[in-house]
């Protein structure tokens, strides 16, 4: 659905006991349902079918290269923050095929893909990763060169957000201007409070297509204490916020700072394992493979995702162009932080802190700018070459 600009201002109670109504309101209407999941120790992101297979009870430790799924003294249902999957994995798959060949008589016949699209409904969308949502349709769709794939799937998605409530001490949407709070961008909102044996959701409607499906469901309007209870979890999600990233300048700072020490200090440590650009929300690299059949009759073209951390991402004409680890590094952190406005006038990063967290050994894209803003250049080097 394509969500207003801004939340309305008129917010409703949805019971907890209620909440199951959503999702069969959702799937009545047509809707597959996807939302977070306790799946091997970890919060990700699966088709459910039903309010009971939401993860109640379960919040997370995070850190760098640390993740631990904890128990809750309550039983909200989404009293977490962001795991390893993102949303990208539906409107941007890891895997899509694009089109078929057939070899018939002495002619080859081209099929492309086209399958019909399916309507989807995503519950929990954080407002990082709502941000990440703008930020990839900016890449698909932005341009003069349109992705059907990307296109058809977020042109039929229902997005149903979820204000955070808390923040991880690898969160820092606030400094990105991302978060906590959702402003944009949903059908529906969804701010959890748990007080005491009171448990409801504050809800706050952001298109036609959620007004449409929040109507017939047991609802109310809130009152004045209700509203300040959604704004008061908001807030102590921003008080929480574990990282914070100065932005002032950054471009210029990156730009600057090329030669950096700081890279190859980076590149002592970095296993070069693509996991940051995995589980990042926004990164849309991706490769192309074509593969046959034993018979060679039939022949299928694959988009997977990739990343510029493998050797092969900037392979052209028998060498990489980044062939060390300090320049497939500085590539990563310099795009998303410098050369993405340059291309999308949009920084690449939303704050989310699935970079840090799931490092192996640990680096953390904040604290390696914050070094390189206290040591680097602040005015521009004689010549500037990236190498
Ligand atoms: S760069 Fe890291 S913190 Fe920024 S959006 Fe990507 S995963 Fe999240
Ligand atoms: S920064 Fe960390 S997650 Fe990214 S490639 Fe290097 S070791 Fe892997």
């Amino acid at each position: 659905m394509e969500p207003e600009t801004m939340s309305t201002e008129q917010q409703f109670i949805l019971e907890r006991a209620d909440l199951g109504t959503l999702i069969v309101a959702l799937r009545e209407a047509g809707y597959a349902t996807f939302g977070p999941v306790e799946r091997d120790r970890a919060i990700v992101y699966e088709e459910i079918e039903s309010v009971d297979e939401l993860p109640v009870g379960w919040t997370e430790e995070q850190e760098g290269g640390t993740y631990r799924l904890k128990r809750r003294a309550d039983e909200a249902v989404f009293g977490f923050t962001v795991g390893p999957h993102s949303w990208k994995k539906y409107l941007f798959p890891p895997e899509q095929r694009l089109f078929r060949a057939r070899k018939v008589g002495g002619r080859i016949e081209f099929e492309n893909e086209t399958t019909a699209p399916r309507k989807m409904a995503f519950i929990g969308v954080r407002s990082c990763e709502l941000a990440a949502i703008a930020v990839q349709d900016k890449v698909f769709s932005g341009g003069p060169f349109l992705d059907s794939v990307y296109g058809t799937r977020r042109a039929n998605t229902f997005i149903v957000a979820v204000n955070c409530g808390l923040a991880a001490k690898t969160c820092f949407c606030e400094s990105m201007n991302t978060g906590p709070r959702a402003t944009g961008g949903f059908d529906l909102s969804l701010t959890e409070v748990v007080r005491g044996d009171r448990h409801y959701f504050v809800v706050e409607t952001g298109s036609e297509a959620g007004r449409a499906i929040l109507a017939p469901l047991p609802h109310r309007a809130a009152s004045d204490k209700e509203r300040a209870a959604s704004m008061a979890a908001t807030q102590r999600a921003r008080k929480q916020m574990g990282r914070k990233l100065d932005t002032k300048g950054l471009k210029e700072l990156l730009e600057r700072n090329l030669e950096h020490p700081q890279w190859d200090k980076i590149a002592d440590r970095c296993l070069s394992c693509a996991n940051c650009t995995m589980v990042c929300p926004t990164c849309f690299c991706s490769t192309v493979e074509d593969v046959t059949d034993l018979t060679g009759d039939h022949a299928e073209r694959w988009r997977k995702w990739d990343s510029c951390f493998t050797i092969g991402f900037s392979y052209i004409v028998g060498g990489s162009i980044r062939s060390s680890v300090k320049s497939r590094y500085r590539q990563w952190l310099t795009h998303k932080l410098s050369t993405w406005h340059d291309q999308f006038d949009t920084s690449g990063c939303v704050g989310c802190g699935r970079c840090i967290t799931w490092c192996p050994v640990a680096i953390d894209l904040t604290r390696e700018v914050e070094v390189i803003r206290k040591t680097g250049r602040r005015v521009p080097p004689p010549d500037t070459e990236i190498s």
